[in-house]
C-alpha cells in the first residue's frame, strides 16, 4: 500500500483552519432554511428538489433506483407526489390545508376525494393531545392509508356535520432518489457520512444534518486528504438499504462512518457507538465529545434509530456510529411542527460542525510516534523547545503534551492513545508531536501496521536506530485491529 508515502499538499495542521471558518454555523443555518420548506418523503420531487439545493454546494451525483427494484428483503416502493390536500366544512371553509404546513398530510397518503361525517373523518386525523398546539409528523409508507395531522385545538374546534376531503396525491411507478458525493483522498479508504433526506419541514430532524454535511463536503472538496470521504444523502431506511444493496462490494473500504441527525438544537452532544462498540470511530468520537462538552452522552449500540441500523446490521457490521445533539425521541419538539427554524441555532450547528471537524482531524493526523532518544529525558532547551513552550497561556499544556508524548512514544501508542492518557485534546497532542518531530525527537514507527492505526503521518525518517522498540508493534488488545 502506498498511502504511508503520500504527503498531503498542505501541512496537516492547516486542515483545521481550512475546515473551520468564521461564520460556519450561519452558513449551515442558511442552507437549512433553504431546504426546510420543501415537502420531502422517501421518494418523489421533494427529494430531488432538496438534492438540487444541496448540489449547489458540491458536485452531487443523483442516483435513481426504479420502483420495484429489489434491495435485500425490501422493494423500492411506488413514487409519491403531492399537489395539494385539504378538508372543507359545509360552509366551504378549509379546516386543514396542506398549503399551510407540509406536516398536515400523512406522508404517502393515497389519493382520496370523498365526503365524510366527522366521526368517520376523525379516524384519519392525528393530533397530540398532550401538546395541543403542535402538529405531529406521521407517515404511512407501506400501507394503503390516507390521513391528516393537525393541532389538537384544530380538531376540538370541528363541529359535527359532513366534510369534503381532497387528497391530491399520486403513487406511480417511478424511482427512489439519493445523492452521493465522493471526495477522493490519497487512499481509497473511506470515511462515510450519511444523513436521511426524507423528512418534510423538520429542521433539526434533519435539515440540520443535510445542511451540515453539504457545507462540510464543500470545504473538504478543496483539500487534499489522506482518507476519501463519501457523503450520502438518502431517504431513511429504504435509501440506506438501496445504497448498501448497490454498493455491497465496496463497503470494505469504509474505515469510519457517521450517521448524523438533529445537529442544531441546544442539547447533547450524544454519540451512539457502532454495533462493534470498539471501533476507531467509537474511540475518536468519545474523545472528541469529552473535550467538546461537559456532559456528553456516549451510548452503546441499540438496534433502533437512524440508518446506523442498516450499516450495523450483522451482515455488514460496519464501523458506523450516530452523532446527534439531543437524542431522537427525547425532546418535546421531536417529530412535531415545533421542530422548526427557531428550534435550531447557528451556534449549535457550528458546535456540531466543529466536533465533526475535530474527528476528521484525528483520523487524518493520528500516527504512531517513536521517541528516538528514549534513555532519560531529552534536553529540550538545546532544541529550542523551551522557547516553543514560551510564556503563552498554553505553555503549561504544551509542555505537559511534550512530556506525555516523549514518555509514551514507544511506537505502540498512537497520538490518540497518548491524548487519552494525558486527558488533553488530540489537536494539542498532534501539534506538539509535529514540533517534536521537526526537532528530531520523534520518528514514525516504521514497523507498525498503518492500517491498524486511526491515521498515519507520512514517513519521513527511518525508525532503524530503535528497531527493537519498533518491533513491539501495536499494543496487544488494541482497538484499532477492528
Ligand atoms: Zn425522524
Amino acid at each position: 500500500m502506498s498511502w504511508a508515502l503520500a504527503r498531503p499538499e498542505k501541512p496537516a495542521a492547516d486542515l483545521r483552519s481550512a475546515l473551520i471558518e468564521p461564520g460556519i454555523g450561519e452558513a449551515i443555518y442558511d442552507l437549512a432554511c433553504r431546504i426546510y420548506p420543501i415537502c420531502r418523503s422517501i421518494t418523489g420531487p421533494g427529494v430531488r428538489e432538496t438534492l438540487g439545493a444541496l448540489g449547489l454546494h458540491l458536485p452531487l451525483e443523483v442516483r435513481e433506483v426504479p420502483t420495484g427494484t429489489a434491495a435485500f428483503d425490501w422493494t423500492i416502493p411506488p413514487e409519491w407526489a403531492i399537489r395539494g390536500a385539504y378538508v372543507r366544512n359545509v360552509t366551504g371553509e378549509k379546516v386543514v390545508d396542506f398549503a399551510d404546513n407540509n406536516l398536515h398530510v400523512v406522508g404517502y397518503s393515497r389519493p382520496v376525494r370523498t365526503v365524510l361525517p366527522l366521526a368517520e373523518l376523525k379516524r384519519h386525523i392525528h393530533t397530540l393531545p398532550e401538546q395541543p398546539d403542535l402538529i405531529p409528523y406521521r407517515t404511512a409508507y407501506y400501507s394503503e392509508q390516507w390521513g391528516f395531522c393537525m393541532t389538537h385545538r384544530q380538531l376540538e374546534a370541528l363541529s359535527d356535520g359532513l366534510y369534503e376531503v381532497v387528497v391530491d396525491t399520486s403513487l406511480d411507478s417511478g424511482s427512489l432518489s439519493y445523492g452521493e458525493y465522493l471526495h477522493q483522498g490519497e487512499t481509497d479508504e473511506e470515511f462515510l457520512f450519511s444523513a436521511h433526506i426524507c423528512h418534510p419541514s423538520l429542521a433539526n430532524d434533519n435539515c440540520s444534518g443535510l445542511a451540515l454535511l453539504a457545507v462540510l463536503a464543500e470545504r473538504l472538496s478543496r483539500l487534499r486528504t489522506r482518507y476519501s470521504y463519501r457523503f450520502l444523502f438518502a431517504p431513511g431506511t429504504i435509501g440506506a438499504i438501496a445504497w448498501l444493496a448497490a454498493n455491497e462490494a465496496g463497503v470494505e473500504r469504509i474505515r469510519h462512518g457517521l450517521v448524523v441527525s438533529c445537529l442544531g438544537d441546544g442539547g447533547g452532544p450524544t454519540y451512539k457507538k457502532s454495533r462493534r462498540g470498539n471501533t476507531a470511530i467509537d474511540h475518536v468520537m468519545t474523545h472528541v465529545l469529552r473535550h467538546a462538552a461537559n456532559e456528553p452522552k456516549i451510548l452503546d449500540f441499540f438496534p433502533y434509530g437512524y440508518d446506523e441500523r442498516q450499516y450495523c446490521s450483522p451482515g455488514f457490521n460496519l464501523p458506523v456510529g450516530l452523532l446527534q445533539r439531543s437524542q431522537f425521541g427525547t425532546f418535546p419538539e421531536y417529530h412535531t411542527s415545533a421542530d422548526d427554524l427557531n428550534f435550531i441555532r447557528p451556534e449549535h450547528l457550528g458546535d456540531s460542525y466543529r466536533m465533526i471537524a475535530a474527528a476528521i482531524e484525528v483520523v487524518e493526523r493520528d500516527w504512531l510516534p517513536l521517541n528516538v532518544a528514549p534513555k532519560c529525558e531529552p534536553q529540550l532547551g538545546r532544541r529550542g523547545l523551551y522557547e516553543a513552550v514560551g510564556g503563552g497561556s498554553d505553555g503549561p499544556v504544551r509542555s505537559m503534551a511534550f512530556l506525555w508524548i516523549l514518555n509514551l512514544a514507544d511506537g505502540a501508542h498512537s497520538l490518540l492513545d497518548i491524548a487519552e492518557r494525558a486527558d488533553l485534546p488530540f489537536a494539542v497532542m498532534a501539534d506538539a508531536a509535529a514540533l517534536l518531530r521537526e526537532r528530531g525527537l520523534l520518528v514514525r514507527n516504521g514497523n507498525g501496521d498503518a492500517h491498524k492505526t486511526v491515521g498515519q503521518e507520512p514517513a519521513t525518517a527511518s525508525a532503524e536506530p530503535f528497531a527493537a522498540l519498533a518491533n513491539r508493534g501495536p499494543a496487544a488488545g488494541d482497538w484499532r485491529v477492528d
